[in-house]
């Protein structure tokens, strides 16, 4: 086996899959690198000038538009960028660089605008600078058409691909339709950003964490990935994929032992029930696993909705959607989250000032309540879409009473005027706070005095609570959701709620760990609401156990005084319960 070809990084999302790679950039704006094998250099730089005659056309288009329109003068600078591209040294730098370096087209280009770029920076004078700007400008043309091309070659495509990029934001999550994505591998990404979180919802095999990644991969290179593990294997050998499909086998049947046990509850012999929901992004996602066997959707970040569009989504359109999802989950709970936007989730019509600590600055709720008809739209959407289903309302990022009393005054009014509109609203919808800010923990009791549920959005709670940006793969082995003042303030959360009367989940990506959502119920969690694929998982783990080990284990682990402690102990009960034989299979997470 050769060894430097087999990757170890970071298990973001289960499960196992081999196929082409293809690379792609992060953000609209990344140039993606991957390098080329010596046959592939004529190719690549035919690509290369395939684009630059396609620039150059299209400058001599505008050229003879603008000659038309106003005249010689005005329309030479679209002949001196013509001239600027037929520079035989910047093509020959560029081609030098493909062949001699291995590299994509568009990473060689790119080198030349950085080298144009540092040229103007040491030049002196507005006017040297403008000339050198302007050098520069015909080659972002030639960048963006080979961008532009690439992009739509994959998006025209049928075949299915395993995605490769530099971080894992949630716009390579949802570069391809689900049908076509077999894995997502990147270099960097944090396991509770939002590209991790969409990457669960939507079941795709991810593994992050695998430095110089890119550079080690060739477009269409085979790659295996096992998303359980971590693992990656760049162009496997006959000997590394059979090993590969016998663990992909066992995955399989795996999934299929659980699913025959779909319809059973996460209820214990002597009937202590835990409420698994699921976690989605948008109706797409109902698509992705079973409804039958789901007892409702816990947490619908609404926010997606927003973010897969090129402007503000409409009332009537906004309506339609949360119709169909309550439709669709035929009287079942939802659980629909105001817009939460902000730090990673950003939408690409709405441009915000940049910040120095995002994750700190303006999202969520604070947004909705400044941006009042943000929130006013999202409501009477909502409160409209209310008779068709079993709605919940929750507010993210709450931090304050007042946040919850505005939310509240608002929600009244609206649901006043639409009803003297003419619309039917339903006579209940209950609104809940998510807990992830510290301040919201620490006034608990304040704040549940208020709701009428809470849902624990460890995701953020971690980060605000150690300190530790849920985004920053420098800071990643800090962020530590099994750290001992998590599970005290989980404890806490619990405790109050249930002195209070009031119904507590977790949503937050932690309760997706079956052994860890065991430990929720067993602190008095009424529910968890996970990516869809976790939830049969959970409830089978559930119905291993009686209620007395349970509220053992939960006792045991809030006695844990280090993250340490408390993985050793959810180590032990997790090989006690995959030691049983589930539907007959021998099991593994
Ligand atoms: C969380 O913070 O745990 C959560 C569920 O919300 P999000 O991941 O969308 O911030
Ligand atoms: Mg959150």
């Amino acid at each position: 086996m050769p060894q430097r070809n087999a990757l170890q990084g970071h298990p973001v999302s289960p499960g196992l899959a081999v196929g082409p790679v293809h690379v792609i950039g992060d953000r609209p704006d990344t140039v993606p690198l991957w390098t080329i094998s010596a046959e592939e250099v004529e190719a690549e730089t035919q690509r290369l000038q395939g684009a630059i005659k396609f620039v150059s056309d299209e400058i001599g288009m505008q050229q003879k538009l603008l000659r038309a329109q106003v005249g010689e003068q005005d329309a030479a600078i679209f002949g001196m960028q013509r001239v600027i591209l037929q520079d035989p040294r910047a093509l020959e730098q560029i081609q030098t660089q493909i062949r001699e370096q291995r590299i994509n087209a568009e990473s060689a280009v790119q080198g030349l605008i950085q080298r144009l770029s540092d040229t103007l920076s040491r030049l002196e004078g507005g006017g040297a600078r403008g000339a050198a700007a302007d050098f520069s400008e015909p080659w972002k043309r030639v960048l963006d058409a080979l961008l532009q091309r690439e992009r739509e070659a994959i998006l025209s495509g049928d075949d299915k691909v395993v995605l490769a990029a530099a971080d894992l934001t949630p716009r390579v999550a949802t570069y391809l339709d689900r049908s076509r994505l077999l894995a997502i591998v990147t270099e960097s990404g944090g396991r509770f950003s939002h590209g991790a979180v969409l990457a669960r919802s939507l079941g795709i095999p991810c593994v992050i964490g695998l430095p110089n990644l890119l550079a080690r991969l060739q477009q269409d290179m085979h790659i295996a990935v096992d998303g359980n593990e971590g693992r990656v294997q760049l162009a496997p050998g006959p000997e590394e994929l059979e090993e590969f499909h016998r663990r992909q086998k066992r995955f399989d049947s795996r999934r299929a032992a659980l699913q025959a046990e779909a319809p059973l509850p996460g209820r214990t012999a002597d009937g202590l029930e835990l409420n698994v929901l699921a976690n989605i992004e948008g109706v797409r996602d109902l698509e992705t696993f079973d409804l039958g066997s789901c007892e409702g959707v816990g947490l619908f970040r609404t926010e997606f909705l927003y973010m897969e569009r090129t402007q503000f989504p409409s009332e009537e359109e906004q309506y339609r959607v949360y119709r169909r999802v309550l439709e669709r989950m035929r009287g079942r709970p939802v659980t629909m989250r105001l817009l939460d936007i902000g730090g990673d989730k950003q939408l690409p019509y709405f441009k915000t000032p940049r910040e120095a600590n995002p994750a700190l600055g303006w999202r969520g709720i604070r947004i909705s309540l400044e941006w009042r008809d943000l929130l006013r739209v999202q409501l009477r959407a909502l409160l409209r879409a209310s008779p068709a289903g079993d709605l919940r309302i929750l507010i993210p990022m709450v931090g304050s009473i007042h946040e919850i009393r505005e939310i509240h005054a608002v929600f009244d009014q609206l649901r006043h005027e639409l009803q003297g509109q003419g619309y039917e609203v339903s006579a209940s919808v209950p609104v809940g706070a998510m807990i992830e800010v510290p301040s919201a923990l620490i006034l608990i009791e304040h704040v549940l005095a208020e709701v009428d549920f809470v849902s624990v959005g460890t995701n953020d709670l971690v980060q605000y609570l150690l300190a530790v940006d849920r985004d920053n793969a420098r800071v990643a082995h800090l962020y530590d959701p099994y750290h001992p003042a998590v599970l005290t303030a989980l404890a806490r959360i619990a405790d109050a709620s249930r002195a209070a009367g009031k119904r507590c989940a977790v949503c937050g990506d932690l309760a997706g760990d079956p052994i860890m959502s065991l430990v929720l119920l067993g602190l008095g969690f009424d529910s968890v609401s996970v990516a869809p694929h976790f939830q049969l998982e959970i409830k089978y783990a559930v119905r291993q156990f009686e209620r007395p080990a349970i509220e053992e284990l939960a006792r045991s682990a809030l006695a844990s005084r280090s993250s340490g402690e408390l993985r050793k102990l959810l180590s032990d009960a997790r090989s006690h319960l995959y030691d049983r034989p589930a539907a007959g299979s021998k099991p593994g997470p």
